[in-house]
């Protein structure tokens, strides 16, 4: 059975990937069709933009199609970036840009302070219409200076207390154990196989 994962984030392919491995699917990033534009991701909350991603795919393919969108949720900062997460210092913005800024919202703020907790919505979308959603979150504190080098994104400000670590400080495997993407995941796990009856799990 075909999926399609419709994103086009390298760095999330590859978790997604990693995290649906035992079940008999083959997988296609929506930037396997050149011709395809994204939608822009116009919605107020984290599951009307995976609902948009996954329904366009699902339209432009005519396949089943899976979207995930993320969202960094700071309490001292209202809940921002939360849904802008990804164009937190602008449209243009790239992963350090938007570290930067976060860190310079936050300079002074103490430990008690710095809660934070990263939140996925995954839609999960089939030609007939029918639209499952899934949820997964992970709570952490922000650090105050960056911490490692794997990961993407705001990993190496995103710590979490009982790893003891900041996400870009783990192995993929310890990041997906315990993400937010990897609980959604595994509860979107469910829903492809009460949805697509025919996905099988893999063993092992
Ligand atoms: P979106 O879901 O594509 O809108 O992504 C939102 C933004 O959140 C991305 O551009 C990344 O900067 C960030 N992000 C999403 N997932 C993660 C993650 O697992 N770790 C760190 N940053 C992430």
């Amino acid at each position: 059975m075909k999926l399609i994962l419709a994103t086009g984030n390298l760095d999330k392919i590859e978790e997604i990937r990693a995290l649906l491995f035992n079940l008999d699917l083959e997988l296609i990033p929506i930037n396997h069709w050149p011709d395809y534009l994204p939608p822009p991701e116009t919605g107020e909350t984290l599951e009307e933009n995976a609902k948009l991603k996954a329904l366009a795919a699902v339209q432009f393919a005519g396949l089943p199609a899976l979207a995930d969108d993320t969202g960094l949720e700071v309490d001292a900062l209202g809940g921002q970036p939360g849904v802008h997460s990804a164009r937190f210092a602008g449209d243009e913005a790239t992963y350090a840009d938007n570290r930067h800024l976060l860190l310079s919202r936050m300079r002074n703020l103490p430990p008690a302070k710095r809660n934070a907790a990263f939140r996925t919505v995954v839609a999960l979308c089939l030609p007939n219409g029918e639209t499952k959603i899934a949820h997964g979150e992970c709570l952490g504190v922000i650090t105050n200076e960056e911490r490692g080098s794997g990961g993407f994104g705001y990993d190496p400000l995103f710590y979490v207390p009982s790893a003891e670590k900041t996400f870009a400080q783990m192995t993929a495997e310890e990041k997906n154990s315990l993400s937010h993407r990897g609980k959604a995941l595994n509860n979107a796990r469910a829903l492809i196989q009460h949805l697509m009856p025919d996905v099988r799990g893999i063993p092992g």
